[in-house]
């Protein structure tokens, strides 16, 4: 078996597909912040696996709640009741302040079941036969047909047609180009409150509550993917409550699997959720006692208002920190939480090579979009640690 960091790139690089462009970096152990090389090396996880890991690594909540249900039982298939299930669903619901929860595995899952709820509900509750559903430019919504369908990244996009019609792309940010898409066969609104991918991009202040004003006058679900803005990153529970919007739907993943599991949800009220009816929808693994035993430990971790409260306050530091680098190589930030786009000067190198330099500097940066980098830390760091990373990015803008 090929145990060193070189051969097991070369092996990756011969077995898999090539779907991805990791950093030369072989991880073989983690705690808390931190993740460990094969050969030993530290470096500070500053991606959090995309804010999958928003509580750290292996939190020893998280992994109690997990090993006590190894023990136990790990899946059944909704075939039959648990009695993990309906703990989970009640505690989730509440934190959304929600009725029902459809639990599924993957965030393009909860995407996918998003829609397939709006749908239904234009179909049984407005009498909509082909339902139309409006979503943002610079979307990303996970790699599904459909999820790419109204991607207008044609690296996510070309060559994967024929796509799934019944979507209207409009600009990111602007609630008037919204309102004049609005036709009487729109069911739903789709947004990322903050867009991710695109390099955490925050709209104007007024864009979610416009977007909240048009769905309730013209009898629309606004759907919210907190997928990878929600559970404690910017600062609060959900990013939409930063400008107090509650949506009619959230879609969860990532941090709710607690960095152990794939565990998604698609939260709402009954009169929305409640469309769904016995075999119109499912899913083997969705619910299965081992993701509903994790996933309850996270909304335990949240209900306390720690993280989120952590957030808030060492995000204030990241971005005043981050606003210092501004013609030292960046030329913009912005920042939500523990959440940073950093756009690269492209004099100074691509968003790739900043991140092979801070690998080499001991800490883990992943680029979006050729000149972007973003900063996603665990939210368990400490201010050093996070001083440390803005310390050695401001080495590598310099290099
Ligand atoms: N939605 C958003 C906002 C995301 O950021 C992502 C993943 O990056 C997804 C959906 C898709 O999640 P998954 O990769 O678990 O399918």
């Amino acid at each position: 078996t090929v145990t060193d960091g070189a051969g097991l790139i070369e092996q990756e690089q011969r077995h898999l597909a090539h779907n991805y462009h990791p950093l030369p970096v072989v991880i073989s152990s983690a705690d808390g912040a931190w993740v460990t090389d094969v050969d030993g090396r530290r470096y500070l996880d500053c991606l959090a696996a995309y804010s999958a890991v928003n509580f750290g690594h292996r939190h020893p909540v998280i992994i109690d709640a997990a090993v006590r249900q190894l023990g136990r039982v790990t899946l059944t298939s909704r075939a039959f009741h648990t009695d993990q299930l309906g703990p989970f669903a009640d505690r989730l619901a509440a934190l959304c302040r929600k009725e029902m929860v459809l639990p599924m595995n993957t965030g393009a899952e909860a995407v996918e079941s998003g829609i397939k709820v709006a749908r239904k509900w234009g179909h049984d509750v407005r009498g909509i036969a082909e339902p139309e559903i409006i979503v943002a430019g610079g979307n990303f919504h996970g790699r599904t047909i459909t999820v790419i369908s109204f991607s207008d990244d044609p690296e996510a996009r070309t060559g994967f047609g024929p796509y799934t019609p019944g979507f209207t792309v409009v600009p990111y940010g602007d609630a008037d180009a919204v309102a004049a898409a609005i036709t009487e066969r729109t069911v739903a609104i789709l947004v990322e409150p903050i867009q991710g991918e695109a390099g955490v991009i925050i709209p104007p202040a007024d864009y979610l509550p416009r977007l909240r004003e048009l769905c309730d006058r013209n009898r629309m679900l606004l759907i919210c993917d907190e997928i990878q803005s929600g559970l404690g990153r910017t600062g609060a529970t959900f990013a939409s409550d930063h400008v107090g919007v509650v949506p009619d739907l959230y879609l969860l993943g990532k941090a709710l699997g607690g960095g152990v599991v794939p565990v998604s949800a698609v939260v709402g009220d009954a009169e929305v959720l409640g469309v769904l009816q016995p075999g119109q929808h499912g899913s083997t693994f969705g619910g299965n006692p081992l993701a509903a035993a994790v996933g309850s430990a996270v909304v335990g971790l949240l209900e306390t208002g720690e993280f989120q409260q952590r957030a808030a306050e060492l995000g204030v530091r990241l971005h005043d920190r981050l606003r210092a680098l501004i013609g030292s190589g960046v030329t913009a930030v912005r920042c939500a939480g523990l959440w940073a786009g950093i756009d690269i000067d492209p004099a100074i190198g691509t968003g790739r090579q900043l991140g092979e330099r801070l690998l080499a500097r001991g800490v883990l940066v992943k680029d979006t979009h050729g000149s972007t980098i973003r900063i996603a830390p665990p939210l368990v760091i400490t201010e050093a640690e996070l001083d440390f990373a803005v310390d050695q990015l401001a080495g590598a803008l310099a290099e």
